[in-house]
């Protein structure tokens, strides 16, 4: 008689699944890939996923042990998001058990039934649905709240409406909106709620190319400069797809970074709409997970790791803000959800949606191979001209915390013509270090190879690598000098610069210590959006995604960091947060300007960028890539390793090396091992080893034997390494 055999992933770090018996009671059609099954493993108990059955095992059958309960009458992993899944982890050498588990949400992957009560929700009561939003000028949040619910008569799910728990309870105590739950809600009819606006003629044919397309796979990069109206593009696209009763997943790179994304979605469509960051408690997660995987949620907007959320009618996929890095996984499955995007599209037979201002090289590179096609929206919406540029020399000049001369001059200029003015400076805290003016003595963090940034409010150092914190010392542990000195500007320090020359004008500070609190940041983005605060200040969170239709400056402090980083990828990464940050300004009907603070000024990526645009740019890098035979124009991978022995990794990766070497593998090229740029980081040592390859598929075979050696080599044990697969960062 023959044994059936269970194939199942379990969660470990190992490169392989593990067989088992079924357990006694199973039913033979039960057995189904993609069902969850209760295994022993080691001394615990856990829980895997069935991907396969088996006559035989490479095992002694007496050996095996039997599996302890099925947990599932039908696949949690549908059988699309199973073969993907194998398919990342097979591609990026991640352990398939460890893969599949990412792809299911906290609490199934814990073994809890499937079947749940509804998520929490809101709804609006008899007497709010009499209130017309426009008549609560005084309360905008609350009239966009009551405007959400009107679009959705059952209820809205508390995340999509993303606002402070404060508007909700005084709306509530108004006995204007009463919660629910809401799987107790029937299906909202498809309709839409707010009007579309009428398409020029470049999004009316980026519209038609995809909605003539819906029948089939095919890859789309949309290319439309800042404010072009790329969201409206999706929105016509995705009400098409509603129309045949189709699902739409729509990918961003950071939820609690456009909050306004969110509402515009669901505000247009009347249908059930499903959200999915890493902002939700497990249980509105899995809520979300399973009204995308029954087909009720028509709409799922989600971060990266929303691409593995099953959907059981899709119809179309989008990745807004292609090019931002955070879609990459940077730690443990370092999977590319854009990357995926494109292989699930192929895959589901549907198309897909690469959108961006500022296009990363690998799409651009896939426009000109033909593998997809290219939709350009070359100009704003309405009356919205693209800002002009200009450039600031800073050599040679007093810079007052930060600020030039000019630059304060144009800054005044533009409040004193009503204008708002946008600042951007990609560092937080007061100054970046602070330095002994006597000996020289820096503060250093004691645990990675970096600085400590002085944040002036608290009166402390931290390390932004490891969080490192401590007291400011008042005087050097060296020398004992009292005369300690910031070196350098971070936008606290800015901010008091604009303090001293802008005193009555009324200023917002923008990064991770400022909204740090619960719908802070909501509030704030809502104030520089009003015009209320006339002078922004703020991190990368400024640049990303919002409309701020008042400002007319936007100025960058300093512009050098990208163009000398030890990244290849800086001047890509550069560009596009300079196009990003100035495609804040003039998005209404004023012109806006910008200006660019360097010491660089002829620097020929940054003027070939501001004269000619980020086409242009474009072009030239990736010029410089195919020179340097450097990503898109070849693929690579990095092995990195660390230890708290500063030898280990830099042992182990030399054998690596020579590992690679005698494996003779075809077309790679071996760079390293060297130590990281940051070599020491929260105490342990890194380095790193660089595999190229002019083929994908060499480069694919070599890791796929490497890794399953590593895993027995001696040397791999005295450090913690990792594969990246098309790394996103090189360090
Ligand atoms: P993007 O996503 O490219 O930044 P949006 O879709 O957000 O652009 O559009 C920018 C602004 O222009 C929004 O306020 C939007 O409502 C408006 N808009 C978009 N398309 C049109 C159009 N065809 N006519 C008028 N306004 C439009
Ligand atoms: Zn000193
Ligand atoms: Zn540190």
């Amino acid at each position: 008689m023959t044994q059936t055999i269970l194939r199942i992933a379990v969660p470990s770090p190992l490169y392989r699944s593990f067989d088992y018996l079924p357990p006694a009671s199973a039913a033979a059609d039960t057995l189904q890939p993609g069902i969850r099954i209760r295994v022993p493993f080691g001394r615990r108990k856990t829980v895997g996923i069935l991907i396969g059955l088996a006559q035989h095992s490479t095992l002694d059958p007496a050996r095996l042990k039997p599996a302890l309960e099925i947990l599932d009458t039908e696949p949690v992993l549908s059988g699309d998001i199973l073969a993907m899944t194998q398919w990342a982890s097979a591609y990026y050498h991640h352990p398939i058990g460890d893969a599949l588990a990412t792809a299911l949400p906290v609490l199934l992957r814990r073994g809890q039934a499937v079947q749940q009560a509804g998520a929490p929700g809101w709804r609006l009561t008899e007497t709010g649905l009499q209130i017309e939003p426009d008549t609560l000028t005084r309360a905008p949040r609350q009239a966009t709240v009551i405007q959400q619910l009107r679009a959705h008569p059952p209820g809205a799910p508390r995340t999509t409406l993303d606002v402070p728990a404060g508007v909700l309870r005084s709306l509530h105590d108004k006995g204007w909106i009463e919660p629910c739950t809401l799987e107790e809600a029937g299906e909202d009819a498809a309709t839409v709620a707010t009007t579309p606006h009428s398409l020029n003629p470049a999004q009316q044919s980026a519209v038609d190319a995809v909605t003539a397309g819906l029948k089939g796979f095919d890859a789309y990069l949309l290319e439309g400069v800042t404010g072009s109206g790329k969201t409206e593009v999706y929105l016509q696209i995705i009400d098409t797809v509603i129309g045949q009763g189709h699902q739409t997943l729509v990918l961003v790179p950071e939820i609690g970074l456009t909050p306004q994304l969110v509402k515009r979605f669901s505000a247009r469509f009347a249908v059930p709409l499903a959200v999915l960051h890493s902002g939700l408690s497990d249980r509105e997660r899995l809520a979300a997970w399973q009204q995308a995987r029954s087909g009720k949620a028509l709409i799922i907007i989600g971060t990266r790791s929303a691409i593995f959320t099953p959907l059981a009618r899709p119809g179309l996929l989008v990745v807004d803000e292609e090019h931002d890095s955070s879609l990459k996984q940077q730690e443990g499955f370092r999977y590319s959800a854009r990357d995926l995007a494109i292989w699930r599209a192929r895959q589901l037979a549907v198309p897909v949606i690469l959108g961006s201002a500022t296009p990363s090289l690998e799409s651009l590179f896939n426009v000109e191979r033909q593998r997809y096609r290219h939709l350009v929206l070359p100009n704003r919406t309405g009356a919205a001209s693209l800002p002009s540029y200009e450039i600031l020399d800073i050599r040679k000049q007093a810079l007052e915390h930060g600020l030039g001369r000019p630059l304060l001059k144009r800054i005044a200029h533009h409040l004193d013509h009503d204008g708002q003015v946008l600042l951007f400076l990609n560092r937080r805290g007061y100054a970046p270090t602070l330095v002994c003016h006597d000996c020289g003595w820096i503060a250093e963090c004691p645990r990675c190879d970096a600085r400590l940034t002085w944040h002036q409010r608290e009166q402390q150092l931290r390390c932004h690598h490891c969080g490192t914190q401590r007291p400011v010392a008042t005087s050097c542990p060296e020398c004992q000098s009292s005369e300690l000195r910031p070196l350098g500007q971070g936008t606290e320090r800015v901010e008091q610069a604009l303090v001293e020359h802008f005193p009555e004008v009324e200023r917002l500070r923008i990064d991770r210590d400022t909204t740090r609190r619960k719908g802070e940041l909501a509030r704030h983005l809502e104030q520089a959006h009003s015009g209320k605060a006339r002078i922004l200040l703020g991190t990368q969170m400024l640049a990303k995604g919002h409309h701020f239709p008042k400002v007319t400056l936007v100025g960058i402090l300093n512009a050098d960091q990208g163009l000398f980083g030890t990244d290849f990828r800086s001047s890509e990464r550069m560009a596009q947060l300079i196009v990003q940050v100035a495609g804040r300004a003039g998005r209404h009907d004023r012109a806006g300007h910008v200006a660019i603070q360097t010491y660089h000024p002829d620097h020929p990526l940054l003027q070939l960028l501001i004269r000619q645009g980020y086409p242009a740019f474009a072009r030239a890098a990736l010029a410089e890539r195919e020179a340097a035979r450097l990503p898109p124009c070849s693929h690579i991978a990095l092995l990195r390793a660390e230890a708290s022995r500063q030898s280990a990794p830099m042992t182990f990766l030399e054998q690596v090396r020579q590992h690679c070497e005698a494996a003779g593998g075809t077309g790679i090229e071996l760079w390293g091992p060297v130590p990281a740029t940051m070599e020491r980081r929260a105490g342990r040592f890194r380095a790193q080893l660089l595999l190229q390859a002019a083929r994908r598929g060499d480069l694919q075979q070599l890791l796929h034997g490497l890794v399953r050696e590593l895993e027995q080599m001696k040397a791999a044990r005295q450090v913690r390494w990792s594969v990246d697969v098309d790394p996103a960062d090189m360090f």
